[in-house]
């Protein structure tokens, strides 16, 4: 998603951390107005990212720029104060000894008291919090003390607010309500924002723009769904949801699986592509080659895996449970084109 102003942005930055590289040539833009989530599997180098782009960890090659100006280099860090960017910890790390309205002020200090105060003030009518400004954080219930961390990460109108796994202490409707919440104060802010997760409905509520994190890299970012419907390898595909994989060689054009064959989609005859078919973009008439191995309801979908035989390799497919076929039954499959990419690997 171009157009808007970036930021913020790590380029080509590799670290190594105990003898191991942690990033590995990630590149990432924050944009003005736009909230980025950061997706990836626990130990992808999500926190080592933030770290970087907030100034708390070195880097070994790449660079860390806002704008034109130059904040990490191999041989220079300016340090986190000096860079105008906002985190909000997993823990939030607010300041047991302080109010609420003084933990919001903590980070402006250059301001005179009656300013800071108004601010403050501002930033908890912000996160619908005025009413506790008194309150210590152990007076606070967890989505709360989220809401505060969050304002005072904005009090100082910081070029960019990082979260790294705001919401993974809050459960259920609470973790929805403040997320929603946290969304909603992010746009009035008009701020840039990444947020890291590792949870794809939270990554897809949260992002206008949806970045990826494998083994130390950004490996696709884009609108959420064209992230979902276009993912450029298997690993994008697997991060954000269930998907069919099936590799092999593309003849005239196309590649054949044994439960479809599919356009190649410019891939060249001879290259080794892999099909990615998401189980919604199945679907499957009575009759023919393919075997159902198991039908369960999942709710208003039911779950079928289907063969070409018992044994061979199994894709998922996602049907209304009434027109669900059953254990058994042979049929054929129809591919949606819009959930399905062959992509070279
Ligand atoms: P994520 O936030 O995606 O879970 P991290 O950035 O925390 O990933 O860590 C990525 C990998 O780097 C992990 O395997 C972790 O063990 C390793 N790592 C992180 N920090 C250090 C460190 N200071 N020393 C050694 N290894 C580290
Ligand atoms: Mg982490």
């Amino acid at each position: 998603m171009s157009g808007a102003e970036s930021v913020l942005e790590a380029d080509g930055v590799r670290r190594a951390l105990g003898g191991a590289p942690v990033l590995d040539g990630a590149s990432i833009s924050i944009r003005k107005n736009r909230v980025t989530a950061l997706l990836g599997p626990s130990g992808s180098g999500k926190s080592t990212l933030v770290r970087v782009l907030a100034g708390l960890e070195q880097i070994d090659s790449g660079e860390v720029r806002a704008g034109q100006r130059l904040l990490s280099t191999p041989s220079r860090v300016t340090p986190p104060e000096k860079r105008g960017v906002g985190v909000v910890f997993q823990d939030y790390a607010l300041f047991p000894h302080l109010n609420a309205r003084a933990n919001v002020a903590f980070g402006l200090s250059k301001y005179p008291a009656r300013q800071r105060k108004a601010r403050a003030n501002e930033l908890l009518e912000m996160v619908a919090l005025g009413h506790r400004a008194d309150a210590f954080p152990h007076e606070l219930s967890g989505g709360e003390q989220q809401r505060i961390a969050l304002a005072r990460a904005l009090a100082p109108s910081p070029r960019a607010i990082l979260m790294d796994e705001p919401f993974s202490n809050l459960d259920g409707e609470l973790r929805r309500t403040t997320r929603d919440r946290a969304k909603e104060v992010l746009a009035h802010a008009e701020a840039a924002a990444l947020i890291v997760t590792h949870d794809v409905e939270e990554a897809m509520a949260l992002a206008d723009e949806l970045a990826l994190m494998s083994q130390g890299r950004v490996i696709q970012t884009g609108a959420p769904a064209d992230v979902y419907l276009n993912p450029v390898s298997p690993a994008a595909a697997r991060l954000t949801g269930e998907v069919n994989i099936w590799s092999g060689s593309v003849t005239g054009g196309r590649l054949r699986t044994p439960f479809a064959d599919l356009a190649a989609g410019g891939v060249p005859d001879g290259a080794t592509a892999a099909a990615l078919v998401r189980p919604e973009g199945a679907s499957l008439v009575t009759g023919g080659d393919l075997t159902v191995i198991s039908s369960r309801p999942f709710g208003a979908y039911a779950r079928i895996e289907v063969a070409p035989d018992v044994g061979a390799p199994v894709w998922s497919v996602r049907a209304p449970v009434a027109d669900a076929p059953q254990a058994g039954e042979r049929v054929s499959m129809h591919i949606e084109p819009a959930y399905a990419r062959v992509c070279a690997v």
